[in-house]
Parts: C-alpha cells; structure tokens; sequence
C-alpha cells in the first residue's frame, strides 16, 4: 500500500500533484511519501505488538536524513553497515543504543566509533571480527555487546545477488558452528553476549522461508539464551514489497491457490512467526529496509525523445543507471507509469536511459501508453536501494529528492551541482 494515486487523471503523492513538484524542482526528481513510510513502520509494529520487540530499520535502503528522522520520531531504531551510518543516525537525531551494527567487513576504527557511541549490538560475521572486537574494546575499556550472525542454510528464493542464507554466502556463521562460536566469545574479557541474529535474504515476498529459518534457529537459540543468558533475537530484514502489481493482482483462482496465501504481509508474517517466537520470552529484533521505504518512493523522469525503428520503440528519458540501477544490478522489475493518465491504445516500449551502456534499460518490450518528447514518466516503488545507490557514471549530478506530507512538500536533497562532482579532483603540478 502507498500513498500514490491517481486523482482527477493527476498523479498525486499524498495531497500533491507529482507534476507541481517537477514544475518547481526539475527532473530527474525522487519524491517520498511521509504518510507511506510512518504507515509501513506502524503497521509492521502493531502486527508485532504481543512480542517485546523493536524494528532496526535497515537504513541502508534509504539514508536520507528526512527519511530517518521521520522514522526515529515515532520510535524506530536503526540497523547500520558502517560508521558513516551511524554519523548519519547522530545527524539525522536517531539514538545509537537503538542501533545494530552488521557487515562482515568493520574497521577497527568503525568499531571504536560505535563503542564510544554506545550501540545496542554489534551483529558478528566470524570469529576473526569478535577478537577484532574484543581487542578495540580492551583498549577502550569498554564491554561490547554482541549477536553473532546464524547462517540457517535456508535458501530465501530470492535474486542471487541479494540471497544471503545459505552457506554459498558470505554471511554469518554455520549454524552447526554456533555453540562453539558462543563458548569461546563466553571466555572473551571485554564481550557482552547479548542475543542472536540471522537475515536470510532480501525481497522475500512469502512467508515460508522466513518460518523454515525461525523453526530451524529457536532450538538453538533457546539453548543459547539458557547458557549465555541473552536477552534478544533478531530475525533480520528481508520483506518483500510488491513491484508488480498485475503479478500480484492475477486472476480470482491465483488468489485461492496456497501461493496467494503465503504472500507477505504484516499480518500474515506476524500470525506466522509470533507463535514460534513467543515461547523463547526474548525481545525480538527486526531490520526491514525495503518495506519500511520500497513503496514510499518514486523516481520521476522526463521523456526526451520517442525513437521508432522498425523493431522498437525506445522511450528515452533524463533518469539513468546512475540514479536507479535496480533493473541493471538486479533485473528489477518497476512500475512506469505517466504523471497524466492516458487512455488509448498501448504500445511495447523499452524505457531507456542516456548512458552509453545496454544495460542502462529500466524495461523492455512492455506494453505502455503511447508518450511524447516533455512528457512525464514516474518510476514506482523506487524508494529503497534507489537514491543510495546513485552515483555521478557520466558526470551526471545526483537527482533531487522531495519528501511530501499531505499538501505540504520540501526538497530534503538538493540536486547536485555538476561542478561539485570534480570539487575534490586536482591536477597534479607536472601538468601544466
Ligand atoms: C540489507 C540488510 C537488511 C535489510 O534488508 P531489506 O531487504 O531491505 O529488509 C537487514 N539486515 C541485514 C543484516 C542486511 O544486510
């Protein structure tokens, strides 16, 4: 669910027309709803209500500092990658003692940072980084307090480039290796073990995966609460949000069929996963990014020409790999659709980009109202992985980003200017 619609054959975002703010504020242009993201955060925390439990939202799906703050205001933690994260968490006003620390690869100097700001956990990715831990937190005088990262071996079915749960991953430690893992971390002088953490993957959109790992991992993670007295169990992030609706919408059998029935929803991952939890009377742990910020966002562009060639029809637009490199980096899959409704008859188009690279394609040969050179075009559920993932291929400056509530609206990134690109380059003196 978002807050884009159609009203009166307007794109709307909330209360706004989505074209008053390409007026104002040019093109390419990322626009997030506030009422979307509070909406997705509240929604997953009710469904949550009978387990002690705080959502982490994973910012790294979208940093921005007006994102997060809304997000901080009505409760949420945050689950951070790196130490210009938790930079970010401070600037943005959010509290690092609700911040999980993950990533296979922190820095010594990382480690230290989040130590002296105080973080709820650092989430270990191997027994090399727990001594590593163990050692700066010595020299700080500091206990640390950890989760180590079960890998469950449970495959989430998702893009491979975003499976992380099973043992062909990076991530986390084997399952079978946990208890030893926890024994030696136990012996460690300047180590608080604090709980358990797993995340199997991202975009998963049903629920039987998530309910594989939760079963297989609660045993274990009783016994490690038993022996270690950990107070928490993270069960990650990974919900999936819908991109395609007509996927989703199908036909009136597809929505009787067991596959309609495992869909991920708040309620559905909630009712699942809470009776399987309940028993282990621990706080629960939850780092949705996507959820919280996939369907909160979308990316507008503007069509700069219509190229007809006996095969195709290429819309090319102002928005480019650079600003949204899903349908590149993963084959994603984003709704496109134009700022004014058209009706007539729809023509297969591939939607492309001005980057000299075949890859730079945001769809192809998919059926689409016939647009023109001024027309605009809006790329929907761009919110998560999207303006962070951006970046300057082709001295192209960095889209804006406007955040709307209701009929209000604010630029909460200005674009970049194109001179700031080279800002930090100098020409060495033997050039002259
Ligand atoms: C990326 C990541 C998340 C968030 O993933 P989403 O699919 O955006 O919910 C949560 N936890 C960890 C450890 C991650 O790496």
């Amino acid at each position: 669910m978002h807050d884009f619609a159609y009203r009166k054959g307007e794109l709307h975002c909330e209360e706004t027309p989505v074209s008053e703010l390409v007026k104002k504020h040019g093109s390419p242009l990322y626009v997030y709803s506030q009422s979307t993201l509070e909406g997705h955060f509240r929604k997953l925390d009710e469904a949550l209500s009978p387990l002690d439990h705080l959502i982490c939202y994973a910012m790294k799906a979208n940093s921005n500092l007006a994102v997060m703050r809304t997000l901080a205001n009505i409760g949420s933690g945050f689950d951070i990658v790196s130490g210009g994260e938790l930079k970010r968490v401070i600037a943005a006003g959010g509290d690092p003692k609700k911040c999980t620390f993950a990533g296979v690869g922190k820095t010594e100097e990382e480690i230290a940072f989040a130590l002296r700001k105080g973080i709820y956990c650092f989430n270990v990715e191997s027994e090399p980084e727990l001594q590593r831990i163990d050692r700066v937190a010595g020299r700080l005088r500091k206990k640390a307090p950890i989760a180590v990262r079960v890998n469950p071996n449970v495959d989430a079915g998702t893009h491979a480039k975003i499976t992380t749960g099973t043992y062909e991953n990076k991530f986390g430690i084997p399952f079978e290796e946990i208890e030893g893992v926890y024994q030696r971390a136990s012996k460690l002088k300047n180590i608080r073990l604090r709980g358990v953490q797993m995340h199997i993957g991202s975009q998963l959109t049903s629920v039987t995966p998530f309910e594989k790992a939760v079963t297989k991992a609660v045993s274990l993670v009783a016994t490690l609460k038993e022996r270690h007295a950990l107070e928490f169990f993270s069960i990650g992030g990974g919900l999936g949000i819908i991109y395609n609706p007509a996927l989703a919408s199908g036909t009136a059998a597809w929505w009787k069929s067991p596959e309609a029935k495992d869909i991920l929803t708040p309620q559905s991952y909630a009712d699942r996963l809470i009776p399987l939890l309940k028993p282990l009377a621990m706080k629960i742990v939850l780092e949705p990014g996507r959820f919280i910020a996939g369907n909160a966002g979308i990316l507008v562009t503007r069509v700069e020409y219509v190229k007809k060639t006996t095969q195709k029809n290429f819309v090319i637009v102002d928005a480019a790999m650079n600003d949204l490199i899903r349908p590149a980096f993963y084959d994603s899959f984003h709704e496109i659709v134009p700022l004014k409704k058209k009706s007539g008859k729809l023509i297969e188009s591939d939607v492309v980009g001005p980057i000299c690279e075949s890859g730079d394609t945001f769809c192809k040969n998919r059926p689409m109202p016939t647009v023109k050179e001024g027309d605009h075009l809006a790329m929907l559920s761009a919110g998560a992985y999207g303006s962070v993932m951006s970046g300057t291929y082709n001295s192209r400056a960095m889209a804006a980003e406007v955040l709307v509530q209701g009929k209000r609206s604010a630029v909460v990134r200005a674009r970049q200017k194109v001179e700031d690109i080279w800002a930090t380059e100098t020409l060495p003196k033997w050039i002259s």
